[in-house]
């Protein structure tokens, strides 16, 4: 089986062949280097954001699933139009204000379960190479000045417009943008380095002082960190013009080899069936969320979900859904903590499990497929569940099923997320459940009272379902 992933640059599925020279044996792969333009930290990522990020966490969890090794950048955009205004309205530095909503930016990542990249870099720390880049353009003859900012002369440049599809013929020749963001009817040369302004802040170079362009900040860090062509880059639809258009253009001008061998791109999310605005009321961040009481494992369930070139429609009523779903999984937890025969079908578990995990990556293989993936795991949980209630499981055979979920959740990242088993204590909380369960079998009701009362002082509450007690942690 090989791993296969749309390419937007490519239009078709690819395989994903990293460092670009095929090999037998995954292991000897050189490891997957991937960036991802981050957040420009100028307010709450809202929910649309945490669906890209999401899908990078996915992307990085499921390419180490397959064997292969990760070095992964996702960069902080420090400066740029959106944190300069920020800053100025709030009245604080450029470096005070966007220190604030970067660090609410990893609380969030966190909260979603979502881990951080090898590298995260800041736009603000890689001048120099940005300088570098300017420098290696000019020496090509396709970056000129107007009024003290630096342009792209993109008519100098024979492959623009080769990733968003762009038709440049009726392009006029020295239009010029200075916005970092423009439309794709707006396509004109665009600035690199823009000219000071009052109250903007301001780098020397030998070019003269000013302050970068957003496009030219990624293409910095991708070199600095990574020195080469990169594997795989990675961002909503809504960045491939003209960031990446612009980022290809300024790298590949620059360094004479290609930038970057798989595209991937994460489609929009809608809420309630519209597009996401503060003023049609359907605006939310991931702390509009939280503070109505939704759980953020529920969210990551939801965000992550959803194949990533579809079109996910967010709705309070699919967090529910999400509820429903992690409950099945739960129960079964603790069904088969509840397991005590010894005796069991072990080849049949085998079996079960491998084909599980086989079918799981022949679906997400396909284009990272990971509906088609979730299905398989649910068809798992319902053939488990019918083994249980026969009473066909042994002990030894509820350990396999959860060391395959726990293999499992290594991709997913809500199985586990936040309940026992993540809990030093869990396995004494397991004996003294137990132990109440047979307490009341046994009709001593002041034993089994007991119990609950010390787990309830620890802050351990128990839930009596059809399917036996679970336990979970009050939140604080
Ligand atoms: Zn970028």
């Amino acid at each position: 089986m090989t791993l296969k992933i749309y390419n937007t640059l490519t239009r078709s599925v690819d395989e994903l062949v990293p460092g670009g020279i095929k090999k037998e044996q995954i292991s000897d792969y050189p490891p997957v280097t991937i960036y991802s333009c981050g957040p420009t930290v100028y307010s709450y990522a809202h929910i649309g954001n945490f669906r890209t990020f999401m899908f990078n966490d996915f992307l990085r969890r499921y390419l180490r699933f397959r064997g292969f090794r990760v070095d992964h950048a996702m960069n902080i955009t420090d400066v740029d139009d959106k944190t300069i205004a920020g800053s100025i309205r709030e009245g604080m530095t450029l470096r005070e204000y966007t220190e604030k909503y970067t660090a609410i930016f990893y609380e969030d990542l966190a909260t979603l379960n979502i881990e951080k990249a090898e590298h995260n870099p800041r736009a603000t720390e890689s001048i120099d190479e940005m300088v570098n880049i300017l420098r290696l353009i000019d020496s090509r003859g396709i970056l000129y000045e107007k009024e003290g900012s630096l342009y792209f002369n993109i008519a100098k440049f024979a492959g623009y417009g080769k990733l968003s599809n762009l038709d440049s013929s009726g392009i006029k020749a020295g239009a010029r943008y200075d916005a970092d963001e423009y439309e794709k009817e707006d396509v004109r040369d665009f600035a690199l380095w823009k000219a000071p302004r009052d109250n903007e802040p301001c780098w020397d170079t030998p070019y003269g002082p000013g302050r970068p362009g957003w496009h030219i900040e990624c293409s910095a860090m991708i070199r600095k960190i990574f020195g080469s062509t990169i594997d795989i880059h990675t961002g909503g639809v809504d960045l491939i013009f003209p960031h990446h258009e612009n980022e290809i253009a300024q790298s590949e001008a620059a360094y004479g080899e290609r930038f970057v061998r798989h595209w991937i791109h994460v489609e929009h999310l809608l809420v309630d069936g519209a597009k996401m605005s503060k003023s049609a009321g359907n605006f939310y961040t991931l702390r509009d969320l939280l503070s109505k009481g939704y759980s953020p494992r529920s969210i990551r369930y939801l965000l992550m979900s959803a194949h990533y070139r579809k079109q996910l429609n967010f709705t309070l009523e699919g967090i529910r859904q999400a509820d429903q779903a992690l409950e099945r999984i739960d129960n079964m937890i603790v069904r088969l903590k509840d397991v005590r025969n010894e005796s069991g079908n072990s080849t049949e578990l085998h079996d079960l499990t491998a084909g599980m995990k086989a079918r799981f990556v022949e679906a997400v293989d396909n284009d990272l497929n990971i509906s088609a993936g979730l299905a398989v795991f649910f068809d798992f949980i319902t053939a488990v569940n019918t083994l249980i209630s026969a009473d066909k499981l042994s002990t030894a055979d509820a350990g396999m099923v959860m060391d395959s979920l726990r293999e499992i959740d290594s991709v997913l990242g809500f199985i586990f997320y936040g309940n026992d088993e993540n809990d030093a204590d869990s396995g004494r909380i397991d004996a003294l459940v137990r132990e109440r369960i047979e307490a009341k079998n046994n009709r001593n009701f002041a034993r089994a009272d007991e119990i609950r009362d010390l787990l309830r002082d620890e802050g351990v509450i128990l839930e009596d379902t059809k399917d036996g007690t679970r336990w979970k942690r009050k939140k604080s």
